[in-house]
């Protein structure tokens, strides 16, 4: 059993070994490489040594070890870790480094991960810290991302390469992590837990005044796409959006594609018909085309401005839709609501990719999840529930008025 105080950012911790379950304590040397670090420990009850991964977000929940020479194992149900470390080789990936050392107690956070939104959620929590001046924070991320990293995080280390890549050990990080350490005689470790107290998360280190004071426009839809899942009507459709997914059936994409530009123009379409003068912005990851109906932000590879503009059209949005995915992280926390499309497929984890603040209550009743494969009809609904009718059911300041359309 763990018994670890969540982000006390102890060196140290307890376990019971995963062989004979004997309490023991891990932590004195640590081999950090990658999204996991792992911990050297000797069992003085069964003598086995192993090493046990440090308790960091999916490994806290789910706990996982090796012994010398051996694939990793876990003491839990968590086989896409599991497996993604043990099929993964050790990859030369470039490091970066940015920053300076000082005297102050440095907070160490691993937000190593190859999901995208693993990775966002374990910085998100570095957020609360940069609010303490009695530590430094040193972050490492995957280069992808730094365009996330507050700039009063001092220290940072960016990986630079494939998200996938970071899966399993990356080559010289344990090297150059036990050099840098080596110069900070206090530095303490986080847990980075997979619940995270929202209520702490403050993100004006990244948005500014922007985000303190949203220029929220009801008559604002955001489309968010993604290239490899899609809002499908039909059975037939659906299956094969799965396939293309599952099996990398690329010769299906342009027709997906196109069946979803489809779709979203014909909710745009409907949507209108209620809320006259309806600006819609369609960002995410894809080639921009010109479209009559929408703004296309879309990039295929987009830098930082390009991801800040994007939050800035959640910030200013009355509505996001999009399809289910890590990427609704960021427009459910800073959008006014969203409407998700959310594949059968992916019901078990309904609520993963939905972030708001537990004060903002009435953000509850503005994130709705619909099957992906819905009509027009449906999902226009949906949209139109939040944009022209939640004010007139909610908004008490403005009773028996709706805010938009005829
Ligand atoms: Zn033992």
């Amino acid at each position: 059993m763990l018994h670890l105080d969540s982000c006390t950012g102890l060196k140290t911790f307890e376990i019971s070994c995963p062989y004979c379950s004997a309490p023991l304590t891990a932590g004195s040397r640590l081999k950090w490489e990658g999204m996991l670090t792992w911990s050297e420990c000797r069992c003085a009850s069964c003598r086995k040594e192993f090493d046990y991964a440090l308790p960091v977000a999916h490994a806290a929940r789910f706990p996982v070890y090796r012994s010398p020479g051996q694939k990793v194992e876990s003491a839990a149900e968590l086989q896409w870790l599991v497996q993604a470390w043990n099929n993964s080789e050790a990859s030369p990936l470039s490091l970066e480094y940015q920053g300076q050392a000082s005297s102050k107690i440095l907070r160490v956070f691993n937000c190593l991960d190859p999901c995208y939104g693993h990775a966002l959620l374990r910085l998100l929590q570095v957020f609360p810290w940069l609010q303490h001046p009695e530590y430094d924070v040193l972050v490492l991320a995957p280069a992808r991302l730094q365009w996330f990293i507050p700039e009063s995080v001092k220290q940072r280390l960016l990986v630079h390469g494939p998200m996938k890549a970071l899966a399993g050990e990356i080559q010289g990080l344990s090297g150059w992590m036990d050099a840098h350490l080596a110069s900070h005689p206090h530095w303490q470790w986080d847990t980075l837990p997979l619940n995270f107290d929202y209520e702490r998360l403050s993100l004006e280190p990244f948005l500014g005044a922007e985000y303190q004071i949203p220029k929220a426009e009801a008559a604002t839809l955001v489309i968010h796409w993604r290239k490899d899942r899609f809002w499908m009507q039909s059975r037939a459709g659906e299956a094969l959006a799965w396939c293309y997914y599952k099996y990398r059936w690329s010769w299906l994409q342009s027709w997906l594609e196109a069946q979803q530009l489809r779709n979203f123009k014909n909710l745009v379409r409907k949507v209108r018909q209620q809320v006259p003068g309806l600006s819609v912005y369609l960002v995410g990851m894809g080639k921009p085309k010109m479209l009559h109906w929408a703004i296309d932000e879309r990039a295929e590879s987009p830098d930082a401005e390009t991801e800040k503009q994007w939050c800035r059209r959640y910030a200013q949005a009355g509505l996001v839709v999009g399809i289910h995915g890590s990427h609704m992280l960021l427009p459910s926390l800073l959008s006014q609501g969203i409407v998700e499309l959310l594949p059968d497929w992916k019901i078990n984890h309904w609520g993963e990719d939905v972030l708001f603040l537990k004060k903002d209550l009435e953000k509850r009743t503005r994130c709705r999840m619909v099957p992906t494969r819905s009509s027009t009809q449906r999902v226009t609904a949906h949209v139109l529930a939040l944009l022209k009718w939640w004010p007139l059911w909610y908004d008490e300041k403005k009773p028996g008025k709706a805010h938009l359309g005829a």
